[in-house]
């Protein structure tokens, strides 16, 4: 058939997990947990299925795990969104983002995405006919440069993604960053589409900068949020998108033809999960831990490393063991050294010249001290 994405190739997620599994290595490749989601949350879905909840859920979600939604938001960045009328319960944050761009964005509009970024914007946002207008986040700290994004402004662009904390940097986007968007989004009159599915997993005192925090941007934004991400159950594929009552009817009347709606049980357990607030607010602390337990025992290595400010990810440069490219060495070390991780010129557009993979540090301690050996010795 004439292919709607002729260059778009199986996600490198896909291809990396398949290799680690067919080459029986460590899998710090795909972004997931390899420890259990919490037994209480377990039962609370077991518990759910008992009690009945085993057809249709309405179709933008259970009202009570939109009102704790709500709730949580409102608590951590004083932004009311209505339950009613402003959250849509997705199946992860891959569905919120596609059902996003499927209600904006048409033939000719232009969308700014910066560099490296996540897998699945820039297909989906060709596949509506739009077009990416991608900048080029600023090595080694990734840092945005907001000139540059003024001046790529132009009477085309529809929409900016934006995901902080960052996959694959691990950089998050600053008050001042935020404040640039706004002004930006404002004076354009733009629609922002903010990818914060590691909203909960930041390092060093930083906080969480939520587009919702900032009103005028709230008023132009789609969040986006992942409890795969934060409980543990990638595999769950959970999530939700906020936005004002405007965007959200737009959103719905794709959303109800995507999926109708998603999961029942597992949405009356998370709205009974998400009433104790420890449940996310310690996440930050258990993923440090792990970032630092990975990064000590990292020192002396021959990769360059800048520790990851978010996300349970972190960037190792390369440069000084090997001259192969990125994709080479990422399969080279999955075959021969039983390590799989992520090449990352494929949030680049392809491009390879960052001797950068990119390892997923959401594994047990037993897991990352192996991982830390096999690196350790290249
Ligand atoms: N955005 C980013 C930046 C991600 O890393 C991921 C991977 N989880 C997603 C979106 C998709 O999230 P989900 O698994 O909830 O669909
Ligand atoms: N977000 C995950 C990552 O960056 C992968 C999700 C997926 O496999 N699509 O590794």
């Amino acid at each position: 058939i004439n292919s709607k994405l002729p260059n778009i190739e199986t996600s490198i997620f896909a291809k990396m997990s398949k290799m680690a599994a067919e080459h029986h290595a460590l899998n710090l490749s795909q972004g997931f947990p390899n420890f259990p989601s919490d037994p209480t949350l377990n039962a609370l879905v077991d518990n759910a299925m008992r009690d009945g909840f085993n057809q249709y859920a309405p179709m933008p979600g259970d009202f009570e795990l939109r009102m704790e939604i709500s709730k949580k938001i409102e608590n951590l960045h004083n932004h009311f969104y209505n339950p009613e009328t402003e959250i849509t319960i997705t199946a992860g944050a891959t569905q919120a983002i596609f059902t996003i761009i499927a209600a904006t964005i048409s033939k000719g509009d232009e969308v700014i995405i910066f560099t490296p970024a996540y897998d699945c914007y820039a297909p989906t946002v060709e596949l509506f006919g739009g077009k990416i207008a991608p900048i080029q986040l600023k090595p080694p700290f990734y840092s945005v440069d907001w000139q540059e994004v003024s001046d790529k402004i132009s009477s085309k662009t529809k929409m900016i993604i934006i995901n902080s904390p960052h996959n694959p940097s691990g950089m998050l986007f600053s008050k001042n960053d935020m404040l640039q968007l706004q002004d930006l989004a404002e004076k354009n009159n733009l629609l922002v589409l903010s990818d914060e599915v590691y909203e909960h997993i930041i390092f060093d005192g930083n906080i969480h900068q939520s587009a919702s925090k900032y009103e005028a941007l709230a008023e132009r934004s789609f969040v986006t949020a992942s409890f795969g991400k934060t409980f543990h159950n990638t595999g769950w594929k959970m999530g939700y998108c906020a936005a004002p009552r405007n965007l959200m009817e737009e959103f719905q009347k794709v959303h109800q033809f995507v999926v109708f709606c998603v999961n029942h049980p597992i949405q009356k357990a998370l709205a009974t999960y998400l009433k104790d607030e420890n449940h996310y607010l310690k996440l930050s602390d258990f993923y440090q831990q792990k970032r630092d337990f990975f990064l000590h025992l990292m020192e002396g290595s021959n990769f360059k490393i800048i520790p990851s400010k978010g996300t349970y990810f972190q960037m190792l440069d390369f440069s000084e063991i090997s001259n192969e490219n990125d994709i080479a060495f990422a399969e080279r070390l999955t075959k021969e050294h039983k390590i799989a991780t992520i090449p990352t010129s494929v949030f680049n557009e392809g491009k390879k010249d960052f001797k950068q993979i990119r390892v997923c540090f959401a594994k047990t301690d037993e897991t990352l001290a192996e991982a830390a050996k096999i690196l350790q010795q290249l």
